[in-house]
């Protein structure tokens, strides 16, 4: 059976897991990667799934601080782009219609390759979360 390995994104076969690649998921190539790769590949993937959630939160907001000052650039970008997200519009309801009215944000976020990713939810779903209050000043 085949394991995923989320940090190359990758199926692979078992034998390409040790023991503790297992448990963590990585696969033996990125297990040999410096430190230092696997935390700019671990940061990605996290703001990848940030970007996917309902609601930009607090706790994201603080992990996305930590991440801001990274050596890592396209790191560092992600964090910014995101931040600024979850300042202008930390929900997903209608996302993409307001973001547009923010040029600047919305064209680094293309060439981030956010923008393709997801789609407005239809307007008239309820919203769990008021949509315009920013979720930190
Ligand atoms: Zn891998």
């Amino acid at each position: 059976m085949p394991h995923y390995c989320w940090l190359c994104g990758r199926s692979r076969a078992n034998e390409r897991f040790s023991g503790r690649g297992h448990r963590d998921h990585v696969c033996r190539e990125c297990q040999k990667l410096p430190a230092a790769e696997k935390n700019r590949r671990r940061a990605l993937v996290h703001m990848e799934g940030i970007l996917g959630q309902s609601r930009i939160a607090e706790k994201n907001v603080r992990y996305l601080r930590s991440l801001a000052p990274s050596r890592a650039a396209d790191v560092a970008e992600w964090a910014a782009v995101l931040l600024e997200i979850a300042r202008v519009h930390p929900g997903r309801r209608n996302r993409l219609r307001r973001l547009k009215r923010h040029p600047e944000l919305w064209a680094r976020m293309r060439r981030l390759g956010m923008v393709e990713d997801f789609h407005d939810e239809p307007a008239d779903e309820p919203g769990e979360w008021p949509d315009d209050d920013a979720c930190y000043e």
